[in-house]
């Protein structure tokens, strides 16, 4: 690498990794600090049941309120999270918001609905994660039937494994989703051997449903499929009108995306949870 001008690239190079190893540091130390000032929050999107159009489940996602940068979304910070570790004590703080909230919301005298949350692969590689889990149910006073996992098709890949470490987290009492079904490399042993009680379609298949003949294909073949392993399947990224009725010719369960409600704040999501409280709750 030390031709002419070779030299002039290799620093150009190195200073470019620098520049990125030093963003990745300062990032992680600012993460670190981050979640002990408080200042993340989470977000929640409504899932609606696409029959009675009933505010079904939420997902709580992660943001970070940054003092100078403002409201940062999870993919300009998960990623690198993930690789430093922070994952894990931010992972446990989000579990633990996402039950205070949801039990609060019971107590209110809200629709008792279940919450969901992302789970990370350094998450759930980690050893007795049940335990922690179980401990803040404990702590939180949530009913374990209110708590929904997600994971990705990617976390099931060995299978044994997956299956003992799922096993172990059914056994409290709460649910296991894929998130973003589809676009993994999935095989039929896991859904076949794994507990898992909902699919989610991910947005990439439903987008275009309307237009694109594989994609109906595939939304429609999903549905069925999880239908007849008795699973429940909700789709994500639903945006349109349109959209909805092709998911409710099919007999999709249940939707999530814009069409219904963008992800909210924790205000946003009890006003909405109170005025919603006996009827439905889909946009005609
Ligand atoms: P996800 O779990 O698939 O969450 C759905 C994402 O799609 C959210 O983005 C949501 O705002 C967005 N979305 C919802 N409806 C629509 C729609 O109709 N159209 C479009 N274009 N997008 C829609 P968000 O909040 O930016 O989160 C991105 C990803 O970050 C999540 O994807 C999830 O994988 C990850 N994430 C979020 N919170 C957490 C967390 O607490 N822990 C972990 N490990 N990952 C998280
Ligand atoms: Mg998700
Ligand atoms: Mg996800
Ligand atoms: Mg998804």
């Amino acid at each position: 690498r030390v031709k002419e001008n070779g030299k002039n690239d290799y620093m150009q190079h190195s200073s470019d990794m620098d520049h990125i190893a030093l963003e990745k540091l300062t990032i992680q130390h600012e993460m670190r600090r981050a979640l002990h000032n408080n200042e993340f929050l989470l977000y929640y999107q409504p899932q609606y049941d696409l029959a009675s159009g009933q505010i079904v489940g939420m997902e709580a996602l992660v943001r970070w309120k940054h003092p100078q940068r403002g409201l940062v979304p999870p993919g300009e910070f998960i990623p690198a999270a993930e690789e430093s570790g922070i994952i894990v004590p931010l992972g446990e703080w989000v579990i633990e918001e996402a039950c205070r909230q949801n039990k609060a919301w019971q107590d209110e005298g809200l629709s008792r609905i279940p919450v969901s949350v992302n789970l990370s692969f350094r998450q759930f590689s980690q050893r007795n994660l049940t335990g922690k889990i179980s401990e803040i149910l404990q702590r939180t006073g949530l009913d374990p039937r209110y708590l929904e996992l997600e994971i990705t098709e990617s976390m099931t890949m060995d299978v044994e494994r997956a299956s003992r470490d799922l096993k172990e987290l059914t056994d409290l009492g709460l649910h296991i989703s894929i998130d973003d079904f589809g676009t993994g490399y999935s095989s039929f042993h896991y859904l076949k051997n794994l507990p898992i009680a909902r699919l989610k379609i991910d947005r990439s298949f439903v987008r275009d449903v309307q237009q694109n003949p594989s994609d109906a294909a595939i939304v429609a073949a999903i549905i069925s499929m999880a239908h007849n392993l008795q699973m429940q399947v909700i789709a994500e990224g639903v945006e349109t009108k349109g959209q909805v009725h092709f998911l409710r010719s099919y007999r999709c369960d249940e939707m999530q995306g814009y069409f219904g409600s963008p992800p909210l704040s924790s205000t946003d999501a009890q006003a909405l949870l109170t005025e919603k409280l006996n009827g439905p709750a889909l946009p005609a």
